[in-house]
């Protein structure tokens, strides 16, 4: 078995706290244990991701959108992909590159494609994949807005069509956060195209295909209209109550019997948990979240610890699992390092509190909404709480001249297509 044949990183004097997954949460719960095991030179922290930076998912809907005559690919990458080697520098947490091939759970060891990596500690933030509801035809002809490649691929291709043809259809899948995001830009990323093209944007029609009745219907009626009035206001097309039954090379098939042509389809109508590497025995819910207790630990496996998109979690007063978002990401992995630090030292852990959670939803150009509970603020200044919320997040992992640095050149880039 290949096993045997990789580097076993095993040092006896330390114990190991692998953190899999440098998204959101497992960068949060790297940087906290960092600075609570300051004193504790006997346990050892390692992240492992197979990427040497962090994707910022928030803003891969701008990076997708950048025209291509005024942003190289590279340029595109630098904004939402941030090196890990800048939010580590200053720590002591290892940082290895490498693919998660399995994790077993009886034996307490991490294989990666490079090497075998014991623990002491596990914390589970592989994130999520996007779910197609077992249509295969939409996972081979959609496209997903994931990671860095899928922004770049769709740009390409938005760029490709707008070159090539005088109309086109151009579909999105799912009206919920990131669809709605990405429409909004979609919509000035062809305005732009088509003016450098000397082509008809009325001919370019952008359609959005949601199976529930509004734009982000997690969200309260009188916001989700708001949403819906902003993009149907700048000419898209919303069809709701409408399921993507299947796909082709150029058409799409909704409720089982309409066939529209279309150019470009992009999925993002769904995501489940990723699966844990090697497929261990844990308990998961129907979208692959794995269930845990309240203070974020496996109950047949109470070292391990399970963060962001991964978490199979029910909120008491909702009876709903808590969302997949970033700021839950971030609220995870904080607690998670808290309550490892809380073992170490044989103190009861902290039971995880569902927070009040705050919604920017950017639509297009320098207008966004903010909703809390009892607050929306929409227009100029919902683009401004989000920009600053970028810098805030920034300003979190990163030491101050790199995240202001990373902050400003992200703002350049992305207000060319505004
Ligand atoms: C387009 C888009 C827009 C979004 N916008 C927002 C927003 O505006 N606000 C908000 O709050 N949330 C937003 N979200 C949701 C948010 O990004 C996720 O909820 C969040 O990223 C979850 O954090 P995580 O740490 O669980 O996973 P991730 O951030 O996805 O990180 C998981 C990490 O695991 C690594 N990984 C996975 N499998 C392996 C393996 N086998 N080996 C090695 N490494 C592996 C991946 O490379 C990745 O770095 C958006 C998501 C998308 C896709």
């Amino acid at each position: 078995m290949a096993r045997s044949k990789k580097q076993s990183y095993k040092d006896f004097e330390k114990k190991n706290i692998v953190i899999l997954g440098a998204g959101f949460a497992g960068v949060r719960a790297a940087l906290d244990l960092d600075n609570l095991l300051r004193h504790h030179d006997e346990y050892e922290i390692i992240l492992i991701d197979k990427k040497d930076y962090q994707v910022y998912n928030s803003a891969l809907y701008e990076a997708a959108t950048t025209e291509h005559s005024l942003v190289e690919a590279k340029k595109v990458k630098k904004t939402v992909a941030i090196p890990l080697s800048d939010i580590f520098r200053n720590t002591r947490v290892k940082v290895f590159k490498a693919y998660v091939d399995s994790v077993d759970v009886d034996s307490g060891m991490v294989v990666t494609d490079s090497r075998i990596i014991n623990y002491t500690y596990l914390v589970l933030a592989l994130g999520s994949t996007a779910d197609f509801f077992g249509i295969t035809s939409l996972e081979k002809y959609g496209f997903t807005l994931k990671n860095v490649e899928d922004a770049v691929m769709i740009r390409n291709r938005v760029e490709d069509i707008v070159t090539k043809k005088d109309s086109a259809r151009l579909v999105i899948g799912g009206g919920g956060f990131a669809g709605a995001e990405f429409a909004g830009e979609l919509h000035n990323l062809i305005k732009h195209e088509c003016i450098h093209h000397n082509k008809k944007c009325e001919n370019f029609e952008i359609m959005v295909v949601e199976g529930s009745t509004a734009m982000i219907s997690s969200l309260p009626e009188n916001v989700s209209k708001m949403i819906g009035d902003r993009l149907s206001g700048m000419g898209l097309k919303l069809k709701f109550s409408t399921l993507i039954t299947e796909a082709g090379p150029n058409f799409v098939v909704l409720n089982k019997t309409e066939k529209l042509d279309c150019d470009l389809l992009v999925w993002t109508g769904g995501v489940k948990a990723a699966r844990t590497p090697g497929n261990p025995d844990l308990e998961r819910d129907r979208k692959d979240r794995i269930v845990i207790t309240d203070n974020m630990n496996i109950k047949k496996y109470p070292n391990i610890f399970v963060a962001g998109d991964n978490t199979g979690f029910l909120d008491p007063q909702t009876k709903k699992p808590i969302a997949q978002t970033a700021q839950e990401a971030i609220r995870h992995g904080n607690l998670v390092a808290k309550n490892i630090f809380r073992a170490i030292m044989e103190k009861p852990l902290h039971p995880y509190q569902v927070g009040n959670s705050k919604y920017i939803i950017p639509l297009a150009g320098k207008y966004a909404i903010f909703y809390s509970k009892n607050l929306v603020i929409h227009g100029f200044l919902g683009w401004v709480i989000r920009r600053a919320a970028d810098l805030r997040y920034f300003l979190s992992i990163l030491p101050f001249s790199k995240a202001l640095k990373h902050w400003l050149f992200e703002t350049e880039i992305f207000m060319k297509n505004d």
